[in-house]
């Protein structure tokens, strides 16, 4: 794990970050990455305020133009996968191979805002007066704050970025402390892209269109509470949320919340297990449980029930003793917990599901002779006769509760019962369970016969309840980066007509 050479190929000049103030650890063996100072409040609101001066000048730029250097961040981008995909893993352990996704999900993110770059279309609206024209108009809202999670140190923020710079938004960024290289790699990667486009295009770039803050929740609090970023992304816990929520609430700026999930697979008796299978172990035992999307719980038709679980205990037990191990290595499947506090958190949920009436298979630490400062697990099925208190909460961590049902009534009153809404998917062959779920799953996404993780960026992604309302990536998530005009247009020459055929004249 060479940390200098890949800072180094990423074009990080570690030397100008460093100081005491953050360790930066490798969930893979404990060790230290780098040693960091964080920014000050000075610092901060400094930063905040070249990113509301970029804004002056970035909001005037013709959206195409700005398109165009998020066309260049995302071929840099190209170039350096496999060093920032190495150095994902390196920082926040998911395995490789989930890494170069992550990546690949930036590139992909940067392609859909430089096509959006020449779409970001308003509406042409009838008036209800003659002579007059009325439209919608989308225009740049200001310098955006954006707060990103470990899980996804990477890929969160370019789903935000991409669309806030080509809608004409400059970008203060706080990772979390637990990856901050990851962030400093892509600002480095982000001035490479800025640099090629004053050269191809002879026009010079506002100073300080992205920011990458260093520090913990007290620098994200500094940047949650500037009034000068109206609009506030944060990805994280339900109990991030709600702290965060109110503050921004409170200056009245905007705020899109990307939060916990709690997510369910119902697998019906007319499922084929066969398909089912594969996509709840990928979606439960994936980067070792620490998606937002993780599948958390299955729901399995009582007819099915058994031979569900004798196949996940073997698959659950093959994955135990082959496939558990250091992320960098290819075969790997399932890497470590990011670090002691969700390992305690694991044993904590899974003593409580034991007190709760659950079943446990597997759960124990693993790999500990080796790295003796990480945290392997064994992912954990945990089988509960309904669904118990500690079933309602998100661990961090990969422990799938699996319980039956006996109806598609009941199997949706059990999904929709927990308080976070992201993400869900039903596995059936039955057109009109798939149909039925598909309207009644209270998540923001709702799947058949695939699994709840691995979104596409084409579709927003978010969800409801706890997990926060915000949507963020493709379809229209962009409108959030802007504000909206309605403008009318009077061409007439006599008096405007006033509308709901008001009269006001004066003689
Ligand atoms: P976290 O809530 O501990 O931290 C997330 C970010 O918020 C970090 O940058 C952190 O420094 C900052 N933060 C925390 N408290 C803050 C405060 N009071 N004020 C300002 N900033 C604060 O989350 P985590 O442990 O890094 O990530 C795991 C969580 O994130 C899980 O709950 C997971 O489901 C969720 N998540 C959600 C999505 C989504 O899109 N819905 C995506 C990834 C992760």
């Amino acid at each position: 794990m060479d940390i200098a050479a890949t800072l180094r190929q990423l074009g990080v000049a570690l030397a100008d970050y460093t100081g005491a103030d953050l360790t930066v650890r490798s969930p893979i063996d404990g060790s230290q990455l780098a040693s960091l100072r964080c920014h000050t409040r000075a610092e901060v609101q400094a930063s905040i305020a070249q990113a509301a001066e970029a804004f002056t000048a970035w909001r005037d730029v013709p959206a195409p133009q700005r398109g165009a250097l998020v066309r260049l961040f995302g071929e840099a981008l190209r170039g350096l996968k496999e060093p920032l995909a190495r150095l994902v893993t390196m920082e926040c352990g998911k395995i490789l191979e989930e890494a170069r996704g992550e990546v690949q999900e930036m590139i992909d993110m940067c392609d859909f805002a430089v096509g959006l770059s020449r779409q970001l279309y308003g509406l042409t609206i009838a008036s209800e007066r003659p002579e007059h024209s009325m439209q919608e108009t989308w225009l740049p809202l200001g310098p955006m704050g954006v707060l990103t999670a470990f899980n996804f140190p990477v890929a969160v923020w370019s789903w935000n970025a991409a669309l806030a710079l080509v809608c004409g938004d400059p970008v203060v960024w706080k990772p979390s402390e637990k990856t901050p290289l990851a962030a400093l790699a892509c600002e480095a990667i982000f001035a490479r892209a800025c640099a090629r486009y004053t050269q191809t295009t002879g026009h010079t770039l506002p100073e300080g269109l992205l920011h990458v803050l260093r520090g913990g929740a007290g620098v994200g609090d500094w940047v949650v509470s500037d009034t000068r970023l109206p609009l506030i992304s944060a990805t994280g816990s339900c109990r991030m949320g709600r702290l965060i929520a109110p503050k921004v609430a409170a200056r009245l700026g905007r705020s899109l919340l990307e939060l916990g999930g709690n997510n369910a697979v119902v697998v019906s008796d007319q499922a084929d297990l066969g398909v089912a299978l594969p996509a709840i172990l990928f979606g439960a035992v994936g980067t070792c449980g620490q998606r937002c999307t993780t599948i958390r719980r299955v729901i399995a038709h009582a007819r099915i029930y058994d031979e569900l679980l004798a196949r996940l205990k073997t698959a659950y037990q093959r994955i135990a003793t082959q496939y558990i191990g250091n992320p960098l290595d290819a075969g790997t499947l399932v890497g470590p917990l990011i670090d002691q506090v969700a390992f305690a958190a694991m044993q904590k949920a899974l003593d409580t599901a034991r007190q709760q009436g659950g079943s446990v298979f597997c759960g124990e630490r693993v790999c500990a002779a080796l790295y003796p400062q990480a945290y392997y697990v064994t992912p954990a099925l945990v089988q509960v006769p309904t669904q118990v208190e500690i079933v309602h909460a998100e661990t961090f961590a990969p422990i799938l509760y699996v319980m039956p049902y006996t109806s598609l009534d009941e199997a949706i009153a059990i999904h929709n019962a927990v308080p976070q809404g992201l993400s869900s998917a039903i596995f059936t062959t039955d057109l009109r369970e798939a149909g039925q779920f598909k309207r009644r799953s209270d998540c923001g996404m709702v799947n058949v016969n695939i699994g709840t993780s691995g979104a596409e960026i084409g579709g927003a992604f978010g969800g409801e309840k706890d997990t926060g309302g915000g949507r963020e990536a493709g379809s229209d998530a962009w409108k959030t980066y802007m504000r909206r005009h309605t403008s009318t247009t009077y061409y007439g020459t006599t008096a405007p007509a006033l509308a709901q055929g008001i009269k006001f004249e004066v003689a």
